[in-house]
């Protein structure tokens, strides 16, 4: 399935199969066809595609994928999740109807369909990463049904071929007229779907039947049509169980190809929260100064993790290796300049020598952006920020040591005393980022509290219409959420400030 011109997999390795079995296979290279945009996912791709394909194929997936598991962390409805999500899978993974006029449905259908396979593999590993995804996928594709056009739709459950569900009979249907109008009440001059009905063996809606929406006849439910999609997404989610317990036995196999296993064991760290490219060369808000003088200023729009590292740094007038690392970065993700940022290091270690603070720290910051190194450092401008993927996963801080995320690494005590030092004193709002931490939920926490801390802004930005919801997103990089908070706290005040893309 992968192609990539310096690093083939090994033809030997594509001549596995047993010669008898080969000779009554179909043939492996087929090239998938996708004639409706629902897809049940039976079968796995085949065609080549890139490692670059590859990975960005199941970012992409990866990201449309945390957003739908956010919006049910915050239980929003099914109506406000489809309109939170339609500019997140419009970017990451549109899908366009036959009836459209597009000419990326190919390209589209085929996006999907190998994202799907690719994060299958990543998420198959455990169970409870196989519930997760389970879940979020059945979220995704029951959002899709619901959007289809219907006649697309109605031909794309024809081809399913569910042999265990079949049309009721105009005979029937007036047989038990009186039973099945008692279910559907009066007619409102419906579509189709009022006069459409199902015939099931009953055990396969139990849902329906303890909830006395079908009519029961000889062990079998007569299902209204309007109940078609619970079925069709019930049946999707409990393939799709199936066929990931089937891959995880398949996983160890999979260890022969070392170019997957650490892409597929990245994408599953992912899962925590997606990771967010933040460019390093990003720059600060429009109309926005950054000077090491005003970063006192500025740190009220820090996240807890930055601003419980300017708050140690200013107590201590010191912060250990890891911390100056993951401060520098953010700094400079600010737009904060190289020799603005040593001058801020400089008078914030007031207590050590010109001469030391040039030995041991200068060198280090210069590093981070660039200016020192070898020529890949030079060239690619140094490190990028970190997202708060990279900062809840890698380097857990030890005792003295102030970087990390604290919604992950304090206690819930500190945890609480410095939320509320950024000016949360809402209990319910400290009850929510309580229950966060305990379900690992981290970032939400961190989501929870900028959604207080900016309640009235964030309103007023959706009522004014200057922030889409496109732009009002998950938070997972600690720069974003500078960037965001910076924005929303200068509406209106200074016309040039406004949201980049
Ligand atoms: Fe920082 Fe991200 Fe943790 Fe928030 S969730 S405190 S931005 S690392």
């Amino acid at each position: 399935m992968l192609r990539h011109d310096h690093n083939r997999i090994d033809p030997k390795r594509r001549n596995v199969v047993d010669h008898r079995k080969k000779q009554f296979a179909t043939p492996q290279y087929k090239d998938a066809e996708y004639p409706s945009r629902l897809n049940f996912f039976a079968d796995a791709p085949t065609a080549d595609i890139t490692l670059e394909q590859f990975e960005q194929w199941a970012i992409d997936r990866l990201r449309v994928l945390a957003e739908l598991e956010a919006c049910s962390f915050r239980n929003r409805s099914p109506a406000e999740t489809a309109t939170h999500m339609k500019p997140v899978l419009d970017k990451y993974l549109p899908l366009d109807t036959n009836s459209s006029a597009s000419t990326k449905l190919f390209a589209q259908r085929q996006k999907d369909h190998y994202s799907h396979f690719i994060l299958r593999l990543a998420f198959s590993s455990t169970e409870d990463l196989r519930r997760r995804f389970t879940r979020v996928e059945t979220t995704l594709f029951r959002m899709r049904f619901n959007n289809d056009d219907l006649g697309e739709r109605s031909a794309f459950v024809s081809s399913l071929d569910l042999d265990w569900w079949e049309p009721v009979t105009e005979d029937e249907k007036q047989d038990y007229a009186a039973e099945l109008a008692a279910l559907t009440g009066p007619k409102k001059g419906g579509g189709a779907e009022d006069d459409t009905w199902f015939k099931v063996d009953w055990e396969r809606v139990p849902d329906l039947v303890e909830q006395r929406r079908v009519f029961l006849r000889s062990g079998k439910a007569y299902v209204p049509g309007r109940e078609q999609s619970s079925m069709v997404v019930a049946e999707f989610s409990s393939r799709l169980e199936r066929q990931l317990e089937l891959t995880a036995r398949a996983l160890p196999r999979l260890d022969e190809d070392d170019r997957l296993t650490p892409i597929l064991n990245h994408l599953s760290k992912n899962f925590i929260t997606p990771d967010s490219a933040y460019t390093s060369n990003a720059s600060a808000p429009d109309g926005a100064q950054f000077t090491a003088a005003n970063i006192d200023n500025l740190s009220q729009h820090f996240p807890a993790c930055m601003s419980h590292l300017h708050r140690s740094l200013r107590r201590d007038a010191h912060l250990k290796h890891y911390g100056r690392l993951q401060y520098t970065l953010f700094l400079k993700g600010l737009g904060l300049n190289l020799e603005e940022c040593l001058v801020f290091w400089r008078s914030a270690f007031h207590k050590v020598t010109d001469d030391t603070f040039n030995k041991e720290y200068r060198y280090n910051v210069r590093h981070a952006y660039g200016d020192v190194g070898g020529d890949t450092n030079r060239r690619g401008g140094g490190y990028s920020p970190f997202g708060c993927q990279k900062i809840l996963t890698e380097h857990p801080p030890g005792p003295g040591e102030a970087h990390g995320c604290p919604y992950r690494h304090f206690n819930l005590e500190n945890l609480t005393a410095l939320v509320q030092a950024m000016g949360v004193t809402d209990r319910s709002v400290l009850q929510g980022v309580k229950e966060d931490k305990d379900h690992q939920k981290y970032h939400m926490a961190c989501n929870r509290v900028f959604e207080h801390l900016h309640k009235a802004e964030i309103k007023k930005a959706k009522d004014e219409g200057a922030m889409t919801s496109n732009q009002l997103e998950t938070l997972v990089h600690p720069n974003e959420y500078f960037k965001r908070s910076y924005i929303l706290k200068n509406l209106g005040k200074d016309s040039d400030v406004k949201m980049e893309g």
